[in-house]
């Protein structure tokens, strides 16, 4: 049943909501879900090739809705993104994050963690300020978190973006570039920024053992990482095959089905290191 709002719109009607009214509604509802704590962060870990170690874990957000069920960012994050929502969402993510690192930490896991931002986060050197004063506060080392901005976020407001991250490069925050490939990161840009990982997109990474191109293109992005001095790493690993053929290529660490689906970090916990049995 909707309700109507001052101007006579459906600001709620869960099961008919209009396309145009959806994206109002979901960012009221997304709004509360934040004050609500509806949202919740699962982690896929990035094994390191060479030893097939979790050595970081990447945060990414679901909306546990009352009514939908689990949601994946594809359904709330867009909106997000078109308001100061984002801002809010990405603290959330980030106070959530290092709280959950400083259990597993006390747990006995070492692994480091990523967490995703977005371009409008990058749209202010404000932001560089507030992950310090969030890092300060959860008393986590900079050293210990590791931000993944897209390539998209970096074209947004160029000269603003690559500010906010080589500040927060500065303070010791591990940075890498995400979907790398599918954006477009100038090699100019490359060369001013300080990054320490490359994330090559799993649009080149799903057909690479059917397809010549998308080996090319990974094996250059590996060269093109490590001649820089960047870690490379291959996310959408879905068959050992896959697995088998970025070893072989020098890709240092890789994310995927193949290993495990993002879950909340004590499964990931017990899953990862695998010496659960009886
Ligand atoms: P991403 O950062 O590129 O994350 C990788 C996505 O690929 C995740 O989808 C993950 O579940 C999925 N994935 C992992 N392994 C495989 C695989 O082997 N095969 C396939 N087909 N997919 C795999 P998810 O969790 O739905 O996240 C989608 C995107 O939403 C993320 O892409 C990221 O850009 C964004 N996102 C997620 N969490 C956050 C967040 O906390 N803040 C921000 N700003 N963005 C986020
Ligand atoms: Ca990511
Ligand atoms: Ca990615
Ligand atoms: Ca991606």
């Amino acid at each position: 049943q909707g309700k109507h709002g001052p101007t006579g719109v459906v600001v709620y009607e869960p099961t008919t909501a209009r396309p145009a009214a959806h994206g109002l509604v979901l960012q009221r509802e997304l709004h509360d879900a934040l004050e609500r704590d509806e949202l919740v962060l699962h982690y896929q870990p990035k094994i390191d090739l060479a030893t097939g170690r979790t050595g970081c874990v990447e945060a990414l957000v679901r909306w546990q809705h009352p009514v939908r069920g689990l949601l994946p960012p594809a359904e709330f994050l867009p909106v997000a993104e078109r308001s100061e929502l984002i801002d809010a969402l990405t603290s959330w993510v980030l106070r959530r994050a290092l709280a959950d690192y400083a259990a597993w930490t006390a747990a006995g896991h070492d692994w480091t963690v990523a967490v995703n931002v977005s371009a409008r986060n990058l749209a202010s050197l404000d932001f560089a300020d507030l992950v310090a004063q969030i890092l300060d506060e959860s008393g986590v080392r900079p050293e210990r978190l590791q931000i993944e901005v897209t390539e998209t976020a970096l074209t947004f407001d160029t000269e603003i973006a690559e500010g906010v991250v080589n500040a927060l490069a500065a303070q010791g925050i591990s940075i890498a570039i995400d979907d790398f490939g599918v954006g477009y990161t100038s090699l100019s840009q490359l060369r001013t920024l300080t990054v320490a990982e490359l994330k090559i997109d799993r649009e080149f990474v799903l057909g690479l053992t059917d397809n010549e191109h998308d080996r090319a293109i990974v094996r250059s992005v590996i060269d093109l990482g490590h001649n820089l001095g960047c870690r490379v790493t291959a996310e959408g690993v879905e068959t050992q095959q896959i697995a088998d053929w970025l070893v072989a290529a020098g890709c240092d660490l890789a994310q995927g089905y193949l290993w495990l689906r993002p879950a909340p970090w004590p499964e990931v916990a017990s899953l990862a290191t695998g010496r659960e049995e009886p």
